[in-house]
């Protein structure tokens, strides 16, 4: 029988009492390999709840000792770095490299989140009038909700929790229904850390789960990962109640390639970046603008490396690209395909029907690239989140600019070229919120912050590094006098 997923609540793994438990598949396999509760609504109270009451003395917790638990914690990660690995692959299906990759990036978050005593310092300004000084300090905001989804199921929950904890708040993670076994996993690292109950608190559930953490009065702050209408809903729903939020959305990358990039370089780097993680990443390049004919050299060429890559299950050695995450999902993307070709695009590598010796149940695609997709169509704009590159043609940068800038998701924009003007003048008009500069996948590293702009993020404050800091304390500011006794009149 399939491993009955748990959620861990107050220091203790319990059974939920859901009436309903999805299946988790192993997607190159579509064998179960657990099955996850939708947590009811109690549940999420009961865990916010305990988690309230674990605030105020994790808060009196000297920062230099909280910070003890996540340098262990970042021992056992490191310890377990394999087998966190290898279970991101089982669910998601991605590459094992692919996978060391994600947990890499989780662990690196950890080690920021060890600077809290200098990062979560105040600032002190004497005299601000005669024998006046004023002062801020940094106080964590309570109980903070993390609500993550399927493509980065290890590394998305450490973009924030790392951070909420050191900083004195207690955390609930709502891993993404479809991948919730790794952060299982992660939880039984943290159980042996020997946090203090109800600081870390997991519950795996859907949306009615979502909406009941949304909701809840004990929770003050709630972070989202996920698609553009659920980062909407969320956004509004938890500003509704009165609670900080900052809900990362979906993402439609666009590449500029212009006819002095570097041939094997970006074809290698755009190949990874379309076709890495099955194109389910939220920084996958997804159209790619060629400018002033530079379609003759780089169609070819991504269709020559785009037809090398290896596709396969991700535990296996050599392979580069597993399947997407579910038969509808590769059904939605095929629809799409189908619709790009109606609306006027041209097949120039064909990845559906793939069938994988040996995997036959598994839910591959392999790598498409359509070219001459047509401005404002709907393979144009769309989200597809699967191993699919589109090409448009133009003559200039200033056009290319023009197209990236029409599309209205702003998670992150690339330029391949050999000219630093065109690079500067794109870094400086791009709206996005992650720019590359030959580079395919513009992934922050962890003192940066990540997020999008436009309909890819609701919020201010970003994930990662200072914003995340920022984002889990509130600031007071201290006005104060002090008579000395000489001055005293009574
Ligand atoms: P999703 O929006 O379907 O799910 C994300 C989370 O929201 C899950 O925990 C899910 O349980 C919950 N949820 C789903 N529907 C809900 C609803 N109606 N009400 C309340 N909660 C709901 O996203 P996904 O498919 O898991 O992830 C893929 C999406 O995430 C893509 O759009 C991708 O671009 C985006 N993403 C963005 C970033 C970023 O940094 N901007 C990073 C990773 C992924």
């Amino acid at each position: 029988m399939a491993e009955k997923l748990l959620n861990y609540i107050n220091g203790a793994w319990r059974e939920s009492k859901a009436t309903t438990y999805l299946n988790v598949p192993n997607p190159a396999t579509d064998e179960v390999l657990a099955t996850v509760p939708l947590s009811p609504p109690e549940e999420v109270d009961e865990a916010a709840r305990l988690a309230l009451a674990a605030f105020p003395g994790w808060r009196r917790t000297p920062a230099t000792a909280r910070i003890q638990y996540l340098f262990k914690l970042k021992m056992l990660m490191e310890e377990h770095f394999e087998d966190l690995a290898r279970s991101i692959t089982l669910e998601n299906g991605k590459a094992l490299d692919d996978a060391r990759g994600e947990m890499r990036r989780a662990i690196e978050n950890v080690e920021v989140a060890c600077g809290i005593p200098t990062m979560m310092m105040g600032d002190f300004s004497e005299d601000v009038a005669k024998g006046v000084d004023e002062y801020m300090i940094r106080q964590p905001v309570g109980v903070a909700a993390l609500i993550c989804p399927f493509n980065f199921p290890g590394m998305i929950p450490f973009w924030y929790l790392p951070y909420a904890i050191a900083c004195g708040n207690t955390v609930i993670v709502k891993p993404s229904e479809r991948c919730p076994i790794t952060m299982q996993k992660v939880f039984r690292l943290l159980e042996q850390l020997g946090l203090p109950k109800g600081v870390v608190n997991l519950v795996n559930g859907g949306p009615d789960t979502v909406n009941a953490l949304l909701d809840h009065p004990a929770i003050s702050a709630v972070t989202f990962v996920g698609s553009t209408p659920v980062a909407r809903h969320v956004y509004a729903r938890a500003a509704a109640n009165g609670k900080r939020v900052q809900a990362q959305g979906g993402a439609k990358n666009p590449i500029i390639i212009l006819p002095d990039a570097d041939v094997s370089l970006t074809t290698r780097i755009v190949t990874d970046s379309a076709f890495g993680n099955a194109g389910q990443r939220c920084l996958a390049a997804s159209l790619a603008v060629t400018v002033a004919g530079a379609e003759k050299t780089f169609i070819p060429a991504l269709a020559e490396a785009a037809s090398k890559l290896v596709v396969g299950n991700g535990l296996e050695p050599g392979v580069q690209m597993g399947p997407v995450i579910t038969p509808q999902s590769k059904a939605r993307i095929e629809s799409l395909i189908q619709k790009g070709l109606e609306e006027g695009a041209e097949m120039v590598l064909d990845g559906r029907n793939a069938s994988i010796p040996g995997h036959e149940r598994g839910y591959f695609l392999r790598p498409t690239i359509i070219a001459d997709v047509p401005p404002g169509s709907t393979i144009a704009r769309t989200e597809i989140f699967g191993p699919v590159l589109g090409i448009m043609r133009v003559e200039t940068v200033e056009e290319a600019i023009a197209l990236v800038n029409s599309g209205e998701y702003g998670n992150m924009a690339c330029i391949f070229t050999s000219s630093g003007a065109a690079a500067r003048k794109f870094r400086y008009e791009a709206e996005a919120g992650n720019i590359g500069i030959n580079i395919g996948v513009a992934a922050p590293m962890a003192f940066f912050p990540f997020s999008g702009w436009k309909n890819s993020f609701f919020g201010t404050l970003h994930a990662q590094g200072k914003h995340a800091v920022e984002f889990f304390t509130q600031t007071k500011v201290v006005v104060e006098r002090w008579l000395e006794t000489w001055e005293r009149k009574f």
